[in-house]
């Protein structure tokens, strides 16, 4: 039998090798900034169309290239960033393993313009999927322009595997912020479909996070620095009031490469226990600077991964400064969890003894914390005399009669709830009454059926806006008051391109100058008199569920308008609200589940019951 091992041809391998480089047309993005930065360019272009599927643009100022070099770059393993291997160890430029032309110019058609400062003409180059087409003089600016058009026109399976284009733009505004964030005294412009979506002048870090993330970020940002030896640490963090529900906007810099790092993130998180709701997720962007002999930068493709030789005492020093910079700003939650329902109180997790006193000081949860031990005390003084739910409900009962609801689950209004029942007695004729203001229950042929109230609206409202979305015919009702609603500029291009969808679903808005709208009309199925707060809680658990379901743009908007929409739990319901719930419930497509997966009722049959009374 002959050889059968042959060498790939060059261009094969370098789609292979694309395929760990470049994912997106978000990484192309983010691999020719970082190249823009690298050149010392002060000014800084991104121009993408299709969400960067038919063109990704990036035009720098920077030092340009020869002819010779121009050429050269495209090679695998071409690069003017390292000679020798201990240079990987001190790396200050964002690229170094020269693939990230070779990779792209594999699976695009790629035309490069660039002129070094000195030289009178520039060289203008084309390659189609590895394929060298051309190479011409051409007259043009100091500095470089990639135009990448078609990613992945060659590779078929992998242009079908593209995102819808409000995913891929997502992407490519989180490398662009991430980079923009980086370095800002670079100004960076920025283009999706020539509407210009960014215009940063070169400015503070401060500045920066605000002309990305919106003016309302001004007031929020806690600055935060430290430094040792070996390690600084410099930043901005949030308020603790000032959380998101996704966890989209935190930032970890190492020696100004940005970097996923779970074991950093909860450094930072853990500083702020007991300050935010669980599953709320705080602002920062925070910046190390370390001695590049004690990091690994290269430990994937894509650099976003890092490996640190001590990191344990990394993680503490991010800690102690975010919890110092939280104190020395004497920072208390303006958000109220004593009062607010909705909220699931976390605060049994934390113990007096773990805080130190100048943290209780800026503690809220100072007297959670006592509260909760008291009911630990209360619990041994009566062991065994009486069964414990009954002492806790005591207790609560005590509390909420001081004024202090905090060891209810749900607000104040548990202890009127028994009162209702019995008072209720219609609910009795009905046989249909609601439990701790939150279930449904009813009795079936089968069992006792339990409803979830929050979960079965949220499936009602769910099909009902998907319904909606789909013939796009929802009705809006005017709001008395127009509010006007200032976003960043990244929420208002999503909103742009959500803009058919959001009126499809009920909300008149208008566009009121340079990121903000001015809200008119909200959906008829909404009973809240607040445009704001219900289209900014739609936009957050839109960016959330587009993260965590990645499903289409329509079913995105309907769950996230049912979250916004539904009876939450703690709501006291009538009668005839239970009645309704429990008809719509059931003529839904999928009454099992809520639009989240969450299980929506549960039948406990009556075997379950009689076997509970058997010995
Ligand atoms: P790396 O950035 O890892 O070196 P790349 O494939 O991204 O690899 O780029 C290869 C080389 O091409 C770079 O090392 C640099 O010398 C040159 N180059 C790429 N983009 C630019 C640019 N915008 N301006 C100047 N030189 C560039
Ligand atoms: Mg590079």
């Amino acid at each position: 039998m002959s050889d059968v091992i042959k060498l790939l041809p060059e261009s094969i391998a370098n789609q292979i090798a694309a395929g760990e480089v470049v994912q997106r047309p978000a990484s192309v993005a983010k691999e020719l900034i970082e190249n823009a930065v690298d050149a010392g360019a002060s000014e800084i272009t991104l121009i993408v169309k299709d969400a960067g599927k038919s063109l990704v643009q990036v035009v720098d100022n920077g030092n340009g290239m020869s002819e010779t070099d121009a050429r050269m770059s495209f090679e695998r393993h071409a690069t003017s960033k390292i000679r020798k291997s201990e240079d990987l160890f001190l790396i200050k430029t964002m690229g170094f393993r020269g693939e990230a032309l070779a990779s792209i110019s594999a699976v695009a058609q790629v035309e490069m313009k660039t002129k070094l400062s000195n030289d009178e003409i520039g060289t203008l180059l084309q390659i189609n999927g590895s394929q060298f087409l051309g190479q011409n003089n051409v007259s043009c600016k100091q500095g470089t322009s990639m135009t990448v058009k078609n990613l992945f026109f060659n590779v078929p399976a992998r242009r079908n595997f593209l995102k819808s284009n409000p995913v891929e733009l997502r992407h490519i505004m989180d490398e662009f912020h991430r980079l923009a964030l980086a370095s800002p005294d670079i100004a960076y412009t920025f283009y999706q479909n020539d509407i210009e979506v960014f215009k940063l002048k070169p400015s503070k870090l401060s500045q920066r996070i605000v002309g990305l993330f919106g003016k309302n970020y001004r007031e929020q940002l806690v600055p935060c620095n430290e430094e040792t030896e070996e390690i600084s640490l410099k930043g901005y963090i949030g308020k603790a009031d000032f959380v998101k529900k996704s966890r989209g906007e935190q930032f970890f810099f190492v020696n100004n490469r940005f970097i996923k790092s779970n074991y950093l993130n909860h450094a930072v998180v853990s500083a702020y226990e007991g300050l935010i709701p669980e599953g709320t997720f705080p602002f920062f962007v925070l910046f190390i600077e370390i001695d590049p002999k004690h990091i690994d930068v290269n430990v994937h493709p894509t650099k976003t991964e890092i490996k640190f030789d001590d990191e344990r005492s990394i993680y503490s020093l991010v800690k102690t400064s975010v919890r110092k910079a939280l104190g020395t700003f004497n920072i208390t939650p303006a958000l109220d969890f004593n009062t607010d329902a909705n909220f699931r109180l976390h605060t049994t997790l934390r113990q007096t003894s773990e805080l130190s006193t100048s943290e209780r000081d800026y503690t809220q949860f100072k007297n959670t914390d006592r509260d909760i031990s008291n009911l630990k005390n209360w619990e041994q003084l009566y062991a065994g005399a009486l069964g414990n739910e009954t002492i806790e409900a005591e207790v609560r009962r005590e509390e909420a009669e001081k004024g202090n609801p905090l060891a209810l689950t749900f607000g104040s209004d548990v202890n009127k709830m028994d009162e209702a029942i019995q008072h209720d007695g219609d609910s009795q004729k009905q046989n249909i009454f609601q439990f701790h203001l939150s279930y449904i229950v009813t009795p079936v042929k089968s069992g006792l059926m339990i409803i979830d109230q929050q979960s079965a609206h949220e499936r009602i409202y769910f099909e009902k806006y998907l319904r909606i979305l789909e013939n796009n015919n929802g009705s809006s009702q005017q709001l008395l008051f127009p509010e006007t609603l200032d976003l960043n500029p990244s929420d208002y291009s999503l909103v742009k391109e959500l803009e058919k969808e959001i009126r499809g679903v009920g909300f008149a808005f208008e566009h009121f100058g340079e990121n903000a709208i001015v809200i008119n009309g909200i959906p008829s199925l909404i009973k809240v008199d607040s445009g704001k707060s219900i289209f900014m809680g739609v936009m957050e658990d839109y960016k959330k569920n587009f993260l965590e379901y990645k499903n289409s743009s329509l079913e995105n908007l309907a769950r996230s308008m049912a979250t916004n929409s539904g009876v939450k739990k703690g709501k006291r319901l009538t009668i005839e609200e239970m009645k309704s719930i429990i008809d719509q419930l059931f003529a839904c497509k999928n009454p099992n589940y809520s639009p989240n997966g969450q299980l929506i009722y549960y039948i406990l049959g009556l075997e379950k019951i009689e076997e509970l009374f058997k010995n």
